[in-house]
């Protein structure tokens, strides 16, 4: 049985606390690689609102280029033409026409203006880009009309290029000065806001100085930390910056994280508190039935015995070999002494039985505590003589009275003697003595035995406890019930038990009673 129970143990153990303890490993990591996941579906989302923006100032340069670059285009009109789209797009600056890296015909919007030192520096410009100018038209011949930024000193506006035949079919390359700022504000304005839907922050910045140029809601950039940052394609000195409205994801992804790490590790002390309570109460259980077997087989043993003797002294005077009357009488006595052993045992258990299942009931009477002892004392008289006990009795006179069941009481003190008996080696010396102390009637019943150690001193009154260290605790013959029944008894007399032992040198038991 004691195997048993560090076997409960283990198999407990790889039973619920490891593969809780696996299991936590796993959820913790899973985790890990789920917020990763989470976190790079929003990293791409982000993106792709970045790119559709992109995408769509590409379409609104694009929807000018196709009104510049349109084969029904009259060359007679190509003034009024530029005129209203310079007039209806305040983004747009400026248009131009040009050959062989020289801008020819040039329509400007009435708030910019271009110097000649300007415009020598554009056609510098444009023969530095003379490469990309030329897969331009190798583009539109294929019928594919690239945008293409060229980078220029101009504080005032972006050059945009792209391959087109003028209406007078002499330029083959087309300019367009973009506002950058107003652009931003005017065509991507509203496609931020749309974009936004309460959900995101998107803001344009300017990349020299990190300035929002627009934003699509009042926001705190130390508070929302842009996630992403992206240049606008067409205008390479801007970035569209895109975030979370709220909480930053990783904020919301690491709360997220810390809280199902919370709710595992409460689940598994839930689990391991579970264990160790099954456990616990598994070895409760086990040392209870062990318990109750050694008590099966302490109390036939402490049957057996009487039940032997008086079978053997029956038999042997039944057969008429008893020569004299006075061994007859001798015969008669052990008998009876047998007899009267075994009906106390019975009565024990009875008793134990009474308490166990609730049934013993007590009648209380106005008693004096002296009476009872001396009616106890003078049964175990002739006993304590016989097997050579020294007795001492200490009887304090005019006690008060208590109000007791003397059944009971006889039963309690009984059960501390016989102990008292049991437990003493060669010192033989009973003391009983009653008194009054701290205004209480109190009843000692005192050895010089084998004494209790400290450790089991508070245990001895559980019911089944026996000591069986030391030689003769290990032999005596016991049930493990007495003191308990006696802790009962006391307890329904709202009494009080307390046990002084020095191991090796006696012991002594004081009953306590409230007098009348
Ligand atoms: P048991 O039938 O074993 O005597 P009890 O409940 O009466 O059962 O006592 C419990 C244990 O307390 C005993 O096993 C014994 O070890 C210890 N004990 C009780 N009384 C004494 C005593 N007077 N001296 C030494 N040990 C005692």
């Amino acid at each position: 049985m004691k195997r048993t129970i560090p076997k409960i143990g283990i198999i407990l153990i790889s039973l619920i606390v490891f593969p809780t303890f696996f299991f936590s490993i796993y959820e913790v990591k899973n985790l890990n690689s789920n917020e990763q996941v989470i976190d790079s579906i929003y990293s791409s989302q982000l993106s792709s609102i970045v790119f559709s923006l992109n995408q769509y100032s590409d379409d609104v340069v694009s929807s000018w280029a196709n009104a510049i670059d349109n084969p029904q285009n009259n060359p007679a009109k190509t003034d009024s033409l530029m005129e209203s789209l310079l007039n209806w797009n305040l983004a747009l600056k400026g248009v131009f026409f040009a050959e062989d890296f020289s801008i020819g015909n040039l329509y400007l919007a009435n708030d910019f203006s271009l110097e000649s030192a300007e415009i020598d520096y554009l056609n510098q410009t444009l023969s530095n880009n003379q490469v990309e100018i030329e897969r331009l038209l190798k583009y539109y011949d294929v019928g594919y009309r690239q945008i293409y930024p060229v980078e220029i000193e101009l504080d005032r506006a972006s050059l945009l290029l792209f391959a087109s035949v003028s209406p007078d079919k002499r330029y083959n390359i087309c300019g367009l000065f973009v506002d950058s700022e107003d652009f931003i504000k005017e065509n991507l304005g509203p496609k931020f806001q749309y974009m936004a839907q309460g959900k995101f922050f998107i803001s344009a910045f300017n990349k020299k100085n990190s300035e929002a140029i627009f934003t699509s809601d009042l926001f705190d950039e130390d508070e929302h930390k842009i996630r992403i940052k992206e240049t606008l394609w067409l205008f390479k000195s801007y970035e569209i910056g895109i975030q979370l409205d709220g909480d930053p994801i990783e904020q919301m992804v690491n709360e997220r994280r810390k809280n199902n790490i919370i709710i595992i590790v409460l689940m598994d002390m839930v689990l391991l508190i579970g264990a160790w309570v099954v456990y616990r109460y598994i070895r409760k259980e086990m040392k209870l039935t062990q318990i109750k077997n050694d008590f099966v087989s302490n109390v036939s043993h402490e049957i057996k015995t009487p039940l032997a003797l008086i079978n053997m002294y029956s038999e042997t005077l039944e057969m008429g070999r008893i020569p004299t009357e006075e061994k007859k009488i001798e015969y008669y006595k052990t008998i009876n002494k047998e007899a009267r052993r075994l009906s106390r045992m019975v009565n024990k258990i009875l008793s134990f039985s009474k308490i166990e299942n609730g049934k013993r009931d007590y009648v209380f009477a106005k008693t004096d505590i002296n009476e009872i002892v001396e009616k106890v004392i003078s049964t175990y008289q002739h006993h304590f003589k016989n097997s050579n006990f020294e007795s001492k009795f200490n009887l304090v006179k005019n006690l008060p009275s208590i109000n007791v069941d003397e059944e009971a009481i006889i039963d309690a003190l009984n059960n501390l003697i016989d102990n008292a008996i049991k437990y003493s080696a060669t010192e033989k010396l009973i003391e009983i003595n009653t008194g009054i102390i701290a205004d209480r009637v109190f009843v000692e019943v005192k050895d010089s035995g084998i004494g209790i150690q400290k450790k089991d001193q508070a245990l001895i009154f559980d019911k089944f406890y026996r000591v069986t260290d030391g030689d003769l605790a290990h032999h005596a013959k016991g049930s493990g019930i007495g003191l308990n029944i006696v802790k009962h008894i006391i307890d329904s007399h709202k009494g009080e038990i307390k046990v002084q032992s020095s191991y090796g040198n006696g012991s002594s038991f004081t009953l306590f009673f409230n007098h009348l």
